[in-house]
C-alpha cells in the first residue's frame, strides 16, 4: 500500500514498534497532549467510567506504558469504600518496553501513587502475545492505545482471554475508523500532515510519528475488530465510538 507498512514482516514490525517507544518514552505524555489537543485525557476518563471498577478488582493494564490508565484506576477506587470487599484490589501495569515502564514508575513516585496503601500496584515487562501469567488470574483486562502496536492481535486477544477469570471483562480503547468519509478525509489530512511535523518540532523526531499515523489507518474498523474479539471467545461484545469514531471502546466478557 502507499503507507508502505504492510510489506513489513512480523519480526520487523515488533522491532520497529520497540524502537518507536524507546525513542518517544520521555516525550510520550507531552506528545499525547499536543497531538490530541488534550482530548486523550477525556477519552481515558470515559474509558475508566466504562470499566467502573469495584473494590476487589484485579486489573491487568496491558501495554500500560507510562501508567495513564492505571493511575485513573487508582483514582477511581480511591473514591470508593475499599473495605466493601474482603479481596484486595490490585493493578499490574504490563508493557513490552521497560523504558516506558520506568517513565511510569517515576511518575507514580512523583504523584504519590506508589504510596497508595489500599491498592497493590506492580510493573511487569512482558509481551502481550505471550504472557508469563497463569490462567484465570485477573478480573479485568484493559488495553489503551496499545493493541494496534502489537504484531499478532489474535494472539493478544487469546492471551487476554486466557488470563481473565470467568466473568472477567476485556476493555479496549483504540483509534478506529470514522464512518463518514468526508470526516475521515479531513482527519487524514490533519493526521498525515500535522502529526509528523509536530513530532519533529516538539520531540525532534519525524519517523515515530509517521509510524503512529500509519498504524492508526491500518487498524481494523469497529465491526471487524468486534468480530476478532468474538473469535477469541469473548461474549457480549459491544463497542462505542468516541469523537465520531476517531476512537472506539470495545468491551467483552469471558463467560
Ligand atoms: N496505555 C498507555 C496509554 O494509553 O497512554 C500507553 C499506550 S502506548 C501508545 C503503546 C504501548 O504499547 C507502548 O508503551 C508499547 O511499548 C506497548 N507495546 C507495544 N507492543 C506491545 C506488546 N506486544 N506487548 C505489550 N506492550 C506492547
Amino acid at each position: 500500500t502507499h503507507f508502505g507498512f504492510e510489506t513489513v514482516n512480523e519480526d520487523e514490525k515488533t522491532k520497529k514498534v520497540h524502537q518507536v517507544f524507546e525513542t518517544v518514552a520521555d516525550k510520550y505524555d507531552l506528545m499525547n497532549d499536543v497531538m490530541s489537543l488534550g482530548v486523550h485525557r477525556v477519552w481515558k476518563d470515559i474509558f475508566m467510567m466504562r470499566l467502573a471498577p469495584t473494590p476487589g478488582t484485579k486489573l491487568l493494564d496491558m501495554a500500560g506504558g507510562t501508567g495513564d490508565i492505571s493511575f485513573r484506576y487508582l483514582n477511581y477506587l480511591k473514591n470508593k469504600d475499599l473495605s466493601a470487599s474482603d479481596k484486595p484490589s490490585s493493578v499490574t501495569v504490563c508493557d513490552i518496553n521497560q523504558h516506558m515502564l520506568d517513565v511510569g514508575k517515576a511518575r507514580a513516585e512523583r504523584q504519590g501513587y506508589s504510596k497508595e496503601p489500599s491498592v497493590h500496584m506492580e510493573w511487569l515487562c512482558a509481551d502481550a502475545e505471550r504472557l508469563p501469567l497463569a490462567d484465570d488470574t485477573y478480573s479485568a483486562y484493559t488495553v489503551s492505545f496499545g493493541i494496534r502496536n502489537c504484531t499478532r492481535v489474535d494472539k493478544v486477544l487469546e492471551e487476554a482471554y486466557r488470563v481473565l477469570q470467568p466473568g472477567g471483562r476485556f476493555l479496549c480503547l483504540e483509534f478506529s475508523q470514522l464512518p463518514n468519509s468526508t470526516m475521515q478525509w479531513m482527519y487524514d489530512q490533519y493526521s498525515f500532515q500535522m502529526i509528523p511535523v509536530m513530532g519533529q518540532l516538539i520531540a525532534g523526531q519525524w519517523k515515530p510519528y509517521k509510524y503512529l499515523v500509519e498504524s492508526i489507518r491500518q487498524f481494523p474498523d469497529q465491526e471487524k475488530f468486534k468480530s476478532m474479539i468474538e473469535e477469541a471467545g469473548f461474549r457480549q461484545v459491544t463497542y462505542e465510538n468516541l469523537t465520531f469514531g476517531i476512537c472506539a471502546i470495545h468491551s467483552g466478557f469471558k463467560l
